[in-house]
């Protein structure tokens, strides 16, 4: 959950999780659906679906017996090698570097490297990783970047590995690592077709293949619907690419897929965040009680 989203915006989920799933069995018996409902609002959707898919394989597979090696929990879905030496470092004390954004910028200053690479990072600093608690050198590295070699306020005086640090001692600190050119994320103007009746909105659930799948929510088109009467849009950015939504209510759901869900049942579906913005739309418009 903490990946990627800050600690603040993750507690509540956390509990709320951990209430409904205390142990990889409940969590692998439940549905799909309703581990996205509890993942709703959090984002980043691929980490609840591989976490579920995780819940499945630990908990049907190898009965309830997590892994215990680095290579063994990089075979699970979602764990990359920065997740998996976090685990079998603290976990199962095993000598494996965990390389953050945070380590990397560390490493960056220590090594004098202008781009530090996840892999070559991890080379680096594997001879010093020790065999006694390597789980501590890993959080030790990760908290200095995030205390004390931060981004753009190093506070090197303070730095436990001030004499050690190549960029500190030639005083290039500010040098490194090198900005990262910003790529411009592209913006596309898109409707979403609302067909209401008899209190029910017609949503579908995203498929396999689409991005946020299993989510439900409004079908997407690039043209303007013939006739409709348009909504205020609503914005939303996504890592990649943002757009603006402009709710238009269509007269007919015909060839379009999906189905009517209840306005009162809007609350047993996950939907996506950019769906919620449109209902709030609705709700504000008078179309709608939520
Ligand atoms: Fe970072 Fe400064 Fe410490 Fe070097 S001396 S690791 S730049 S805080």
């Amino acid at each position: 959950m903490l990946q990627q989203t800050q600690v603040a915006t993750v507690i509540p989920y956390f509990e709320r999780w951990l209430e409904r799933f205390p142990n990889v069995q409940t969590l692998a018996d439940a549905s799909q659906d309703d581990v996205l409902k509890l993942w709703e609002g959090l984002g980043y959707y691929r980490r609840a679906r591989n976490l579920y898919k995780t819940a499945q394989i630990v908990a049907h597979k190898k009965g309830s017996i997590f892994p215990e090696t680095y290579e063994d929990w990089l075979e699970l879905p979602g764990v990359g090698p920065y997740t998996a030496a976090a685990i079998s470092s603290i976990v199962n004390g095993e000598g494996v570097v965990a390389v953050d954004g945070n380590v990397k910028r560390v490493a960056a200053r220590l090594f004098k490297l202008d781009v530090p690479e996840e892999k070559h990072v991890r080379e680096l600093l594997t001879p010093f990783i020790p065999k006694k608690n390597p789980g501590d050198f890993n959080e030790a590295l990760m908290e200095l970047g995030a205390t004390v070699c931060t981004k753009s306020s190093p506070t090197c005086l303070f730095c436990p590995v001030q004499e050690n640090c190549q960029a500190f001692v030639s005083g290039e600190v500010e040098a490194y690592p090198k900005p990262k050119v910003k790529v411009a994320r592209p913006h596309y103007e898109r409707y979403a077709l609302v067909h209401l009746k008899d209190d029910a909105l017609w949503l579908r659930q995203r498929s396999e293949d689409e991005m946020l799948n299993g989510l439900w929510g409004f079908v997407l088109v690039d043209e303007q619907p013939k006739g409709a009467k348009l909504l205020p849009p609503v914005k939303h950015a996504y890592t990649h690419f943002s757009q603006t939504i402009t709710p238009a209510l269509a007269k007919t759901s015909s060839k379009i897929e999906g189905s009517y869900v209840k306005v009162s049942e809007l609350d047993d579906i996950a939907l996506s965040t950019l769906d919620h913005k449109i209902l709030n739309v609705l709700k504000n418009q008078k179309l709608i009680t939520l």
